[in-house]
């Protein structure tokens, strides 16, 4: 057979649909053996004795069969471990990017607008723009608080079948005014995502007693809880909203080791809650020794912390040849010039971070 002719009218330039030709991939720096505090991963690994648990558990499982369908036992765990009001219902997701993927193709009517704030999280535009939707991005105040005229004005111009609200935002780490969030839900035309990525570092911050309002629906993941790699997201709010949803979510999207390990490790999820805890108080601390070298910052309710540098380019190269990997976005958006989003590590990891900057800054 003749080798593939990209350039042929059988070749992706010519059928893949030019609104995707036009996207980037989402981009991930591979570790190398670099201290990773690029992905907002909680640092700890399980303890050994439920890791050993865990293993028990899986290999019980039976993996010649598919997945509960229905998902009911994981469901039940995940009700229980986040206080899932009784009234409202959940939607499974491989993560939670999937369940924003879902949302996408379900409202992504000829026309349809996907509106969220920026600088935000990727996935907003790009699961938006791959359902066939038009995105709108409503830029944040220049201390990445919602400017709330210019949102509701956006609103009303652009009448978004579905707005994405980050709750602590990403990445800039802050929670929106809770005001603003509800008057943005007053005057929304369409369904409002409340994302909580971030719920477990916000000190109880939630929308999810709100969540059974006709058009606000709340979005978790056990992700940044420290289960980054189960691939495990929920949707929450009212069943006619998830019903919809339901016949686009592929039936078996939670797999059956990913499910089996999620039961286990939520009932359990104390050490979490511990680790958790920990982060919170190593954020402090590294907000308190980034003051002290004289690093601009900004303030956080998640488990990194937006910073900004003289030389965002050098400064992510100086740290990355002293062996640890942040997250550069500088020339992402306007806001965000020269700015580095630092995950916060472990008590030693986060020493070498402020070591190294001390070096590459002083
Ligand atoms: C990390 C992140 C997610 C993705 O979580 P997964 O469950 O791992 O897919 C969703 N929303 C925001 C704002 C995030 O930062």
């Amino acid at each position: 057979m003749a080798p593939a002719q990209v350039s042929s009218g059988r070749g992706p330039q010519a059928l893949v649909r030019e609104e995707i030709r036009a996207l980037q991939a989402y981009h991930v720096v591979p570790p190398e053996g670099l201290i990773k505090l690029d992905a907002m991963e909680n640092p700890y690994r399980l303890p050994e004795p439920l890791a050993a648990e865990m293993g028990a558990r899986l290999a019980s499982v039976a993996v010649n069969r598919y997945p509960d369908p229905t998902g009911r036992a994981l469901k039940a765990r995940l009700r229980e471990a986040m206080g899932v009001p009784a009234a409202h219902d959940i939607l499974l997701g491989n993560g939670s990017d999937e369940i924003l993927q879902i949302i996408a193709l379900a409202l992504a009517r000829p026309g349809a607008v996907a509106l969220a704030p920026e600088p935000g999280f990727a996935m907003y535009r790009l699961s938006a723009i791959a359902a066939g939707m038009r995105y709108v991005g409503v830029p944040l105040a220049a201390d990445f608080s919602l400017d709330e005229p210019a949102f509701l004005g956006a609103l009303e111009t652009h009448r978004p079948a579905l707005t994405w609200i980050a709750y602590p935002n990403n990445p800039s780490g802050n929670l929106f005014s809770r005001a603003a969030i509800e008057r943005i839900l007053e005057a929304a035309p369409g369904l409002v995502v409340v994302d909580e990525a971030y719920y477990a570092f916000a000190g109880g911050a939630t929308w999810m007693p709100e969540a059974g309002h006709e058009n606000l629906i709340v979005v978790r993941t056990v992700s940044k809880l420290g289960l980054a790699g189960l691939r495990l997201g929920c949707a929450i709010g009212p069943r006619e909203w998830l019903d919809e949803f339901e016949k686009l979510r592929l039936p078996y999207n939670v797999n059956v080791l990913s499910a089996a390990a999620g039961d286990l490790l939520l009932a359990h999820r104390a050490v979490l809650e511990e680790q958790t805890r920990r982060i919170v108080e190593d954020r402090g601390r590294l907000e308190e020794a980034l003051d002290a070298i004289g690093v601009e910052r900004f303030p956080s309710a998640a488990n990194f912390i937006l910073v900004r540098v003289a030389d965002a380019p050098r400064a992510f190269e100086g740290l990355r040849e002293r062996g640890i990997l942040v997250r550069t976005f500088h020339g992402t958006h306007p806001l965000l010039a020269h700015c580095l989003r630092l995950t916060v590590g472990t008590p030693d990891e986060n020493r070498r971070l402020i070591e190294a900057l001390r070096s590459i800054l002083g």
